[in-house]
């Protein structure tokens, strides 16, 4: 078993971090929570989203607060628009940018390199492989996990030469299954694309199903090999005093950061 997330402060700004991550010092990790920045309600305060009505310049600051907190320069960091897809593009010395463009998942071996992405209800899949010093990270909302997009994401880790086994992957705060209520469009999507769909929902309150993405994104990674998996199974609509929920907040809300390096 191994050890799971602790919620500590890095630079007074709240974040929680992989305790088993902790003994690879080459790492850099933070889930940062809605707390430590400078955006007013709905996006208060460390918002990272630049789409979302926040403004601008607040924005630009919570991201330098952020890039200050993990110990990197914006240069060193790697982002990319979030668009409910399983494209997964891998960073490598020759075609580094601060944005890579469109894309759920990116991957990388190259020191130097944090993986920067934002969040309120989808899926942060953060993957790390001690044995290669590889890591990723992968946005995988509804539409993402129908794909496998965690699947995609080990793929693309063995392209670097990971072994699915010795990769370590955690399950950020994401909606769970308590609050994920959802209509006909994903029941369907779930029966034609995954393996145990019955398994992954449940209607606690009658008719209504919800669902449960987090079992999803875990039963996905165990079809692919990796048996190094950390649920946080913390709900963000559960915990919008800890973190933004689009669903919670109806869409007027921030997005939270997550990010893993590794150090130059
Ligand atoms: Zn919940």
């Amino acid at each position: 078993m191994l050890n799971g997330a602790y919620l500590t402060t890095v630079q007074n700004i709240p974040l929680y971090r992989i305790a088993a991550f902790d003994e690879y010092p080459h790492l850099s990790q933070a889930i940062f929570t809605r707390h430590g920045g400078v955006s007013q309600a709905p996006f208060a305060s460390l918002n990272l989203g630049s789409s979302v009505g926040d403004a601008p310049e607040a924005v630009a600051h919570n991201m330098q607060q952020v890039y200050q907190t993990v110990g990197a320069t914006r240069t060193q960091t790697v982002t990319c628009y979030l668009v409910h897809g399983i494209e997964v593009l891998t960073i490598e010395a020759n075609n580094q940018q601060a944005m890579m463009g469109r894309a759920d998942g990116l991957v990388t071996n190259c020191r130097g390199v944090h993986l920067v992405m934002r969040f309120a209800d989808c899926t942060p899949l953060i993957f790390f492989d001690p044995v290669q010093e590889i890591i990723g990270l992968a946005h995988a909302g509804w539409r993402g996990t129908m794909q496998n997009m965690a699947g995609v994401m080990v793929t693309a880790m063995q392209r670097l030469g990971s072994q699915p086994n010795d990769i370590i992957t955690v399950i950020g705060p994401a909606i769970g299954p308590c609050c994920y209520e959802v209509g006909a469009e994903v029941i369907q999507a779930a029966h034609e694309n995954l393996a145990q769909p019955q398994t992954l929902f449940e209607r606690p309150h009658g008719e209504q199903a919800y669902f449960n993405m987090w079992g999803a994104n875990q039963q996905q990674l165990v079809t692919a090999g990796v048996t190094k998996i950390i649920p946080m199974n913390l709900c963000t609509a559960c915990n919008t005093s800890q973190f933004f929920s689009h669903r919670a907040e109806k869409g007027r809300t921030g997005r939270f950061g997550v990010v893993i390096g590794l150090k130059a």
